[in-house]
């Protein structure tokens, strides 16, 4: 048997764009998910991996109680000091690439979505991808989602808008585009479609 590359499809899109929504509706029709952000909280919870050089770089103050990643902590600080921000990419980029290449090669599904919210400005993961899929929403809308999340507010989000990529330039590298500007259940249908034709894909790219 020859080998045979996976289909594998890259999520992005802006914070609450709606990205994990997307994945969880793809995986309930049978596609595997891999995601980027799941990693890193794994890797940053108690007894995660990343924990000791964490605590050995940046001190006990930025981890809770319980030995996790105080996240709000760091989020705050290493926005403020470029040099942490590296500090601490040095430390979890690594270790979430092995997880996710770990992640890929064990997947069974016919295809695998793997979110990286910041698939554009990281680029090291473009190599691996069949086709790159954008979520995209209207900002205002974006910006009412995002504040859903416990513990984030309007400035943080509009801080970590003008931080990302911007929508144009997001835009201009996917293949694929799912709009998410309206309810769940047209999110649904626009999921139902994809996953027939990345199947269709998948097949054509065995044959
Ligand atoms: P983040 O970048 O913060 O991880 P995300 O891009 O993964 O966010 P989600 O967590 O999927 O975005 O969505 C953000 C919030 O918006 C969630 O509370 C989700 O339930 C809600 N949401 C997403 N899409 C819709 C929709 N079409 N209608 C209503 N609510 C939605």
């Amino acid at each position: 048997m020859g080998f045979v590359k996976k289909f594998i499809v890259g999520v992005t899109g802006g914070i609450g764009s709606g990205k994990s929504t997307v994945a969880g509706m793809f995986a309930r029709l049978g596609a595997g998910v891999v995601d980027t952000d799941a990693i890193s909280h794994q890797l940053t919870a108690p007894g995660g991996e990343a924990i000791p050089a964490i605590r050995e770089k940046f001190g006990e103050a930025f981890l809770n109680a319980d030995g996790s990643l105080n996240r709000t902590a760091m989020r705050d600080f290493v926005f403020n000091h470029p040099p942490a921000r590296k500090q601490l990419e040095a430390i979890m980029h690594g270790r979430i690439r092995e997880t996710v290449h770990k992640a890929l090669d064990s997947a069974v599904e016919p295809y695998v979505l793997l979110v990286v919210p910041l698939l554009i400005e990281v680029g090291s993961y473009r190599p691996v991808l069949s086709r790159v899929l954008v979520v995209d929403c209207d900002e205002e809308l974006q910006l009412e989602r995002a504040c859903l999340r416990p513990g984030m507010t309007l400035n943080a989000v509009r801080g970590i808008m003008a931080a990302q990529t911007d929508r144009k330039t997001r835009l201009r590298v996917a293949d694929d585009v799912i709009e998410n500007n309206g309810d769940l259940t047209s999110l649904e249908q626009s999921v139902q479609a994809l996953d027939q034709q990345y199947r269709a894909m998948v097949v054509q790219s065995v044959a």
